[in-house]
């Protein structure tokens, strides 16, 4: 089998080097020249280039664009494609994406491996960054089982956990878990610096520690993504915000009213229910 690669960066990179570990041959596609001579330097794909005429032999594909660019690359994808050719997405919203490539081609199965760090671009692609990750894919009811089946059969390969949901389920869940943290994160980050003394401000900078480093991590990473995340997800991550911005507000007013017990209550149960979100990983 024939596994293509459209956008060769973090997470298409870091597929490159798994598919090629498992022996399938890779065929990358990216914009830029550069990227892909580093590809094949670095041993991401077997063969590369800009075109995708490139990926006509390919019998599996995954498109690792930038979220705006899923749609669009598709369109100018299908005249290459073999006619029982499968093809997936990673991009971290399904709504937007899933409804319009499926029309695009009956053999589109939308999916997202939950897996990233901070860093982006090729030289920011690792094996192995899918082991013990969840990987969720989103089957319509009038996309193939057999394409669904092949996608999982490859993906599962990668060492990760495979889940299922429709298209929306898979918006409203990141919405929570990954989308509103970026956001809770980066708001965390502006705050911080909007400290108004310059000698209290320099001194947080210089204990900053674990702590800091943990809650700021998301809201450090790639601003373009974030962005994407906002306008294509905006319904449920405006409602995750809202619910966010009552539990603030509660908490505020428990530090302000002096009810420290109903702190205390709700800080003991959110010790205890943190471990049904990071069990079993
Ligand atoms: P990234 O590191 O910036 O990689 C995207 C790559 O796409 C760029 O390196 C760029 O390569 C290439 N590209 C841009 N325009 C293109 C075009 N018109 N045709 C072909 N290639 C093009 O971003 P990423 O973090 O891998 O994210 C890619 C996708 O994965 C997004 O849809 C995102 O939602 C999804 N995702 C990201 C994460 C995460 O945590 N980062 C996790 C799960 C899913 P050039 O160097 O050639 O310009």
């Amino acid at each position: 089998m024939n596994i293509g690669i459209i956008g060769l960066g973090l997470i298409g990179g870091s597929l490159g080097l798994d598919f090629r570990a498992q022996g399938y041959k890779v065929l990358g596609v990216s914009r830029q020249p550069s990227t892909c001579d580093i590809a094949v330097q670095k041993g991401v794909v077997d063969e590369s280039s800009i075109n995708l005429e490139l990926l006509a032999t390919a019998d599996l594909i995954f498109i690792c664009t930038p979220i705006h660019l899923i749609v669009p690359t598709l369109e100018k994808l299908t005249p290459y494609l073999k006619t029982e050719a499968i093809v997936t997405d990673v991009g971290s919203v399904k709504g937007a994406i899933v409804d319009n490539c499926s029309q695009l081609w009956p053999n589109f199965v939308g999916s997202h491996p939950m897996a990233g760090k901070t860093e982006q671009g090729i030289n920011a692609a690792q094996s192995g960054l899918f082991v013990n990750t969840p990987y969720l894919i989103t089957p319509l009811e009038s996309t193939p089982n057999c394409a669904v089946e092949i996608l999982t059969e490859i993906v599962r390969k990668l060492g990760c956990k495979i889940y299922y949901s429709s298209p929306e389920e898979h918006d409203r869940a990141v919405a929570w878990i990954s989308h509103l943290p970026v956001m809770i994160s980066t708001s965390l980050i502006q705050a911080c610096g909007k400290e108004q003394d310059p000698n209290i401000r320099q001194l947080a900078e210089n204990l900053a520690s674990s702590g800091f480093r943990d809650t700021s991590r998301v809201g450090a990473g790639n601003p373009e993504l974030g962005l994407m995340m906002a306008k294509y997800n905006r319904q449920a991550l405006l409602i995750s915000l809202k619910n966010y911005r009552q539990n603030l507000d509660q908490i505020i007013d428990y530090i302000a009213g002096e009810t420290w017990q109903e702190l205390e209550e709700i800080l003991i149960s959110s010790h205890q229910y943190r471990a049904n979100f990071l069990q079993s990983k």
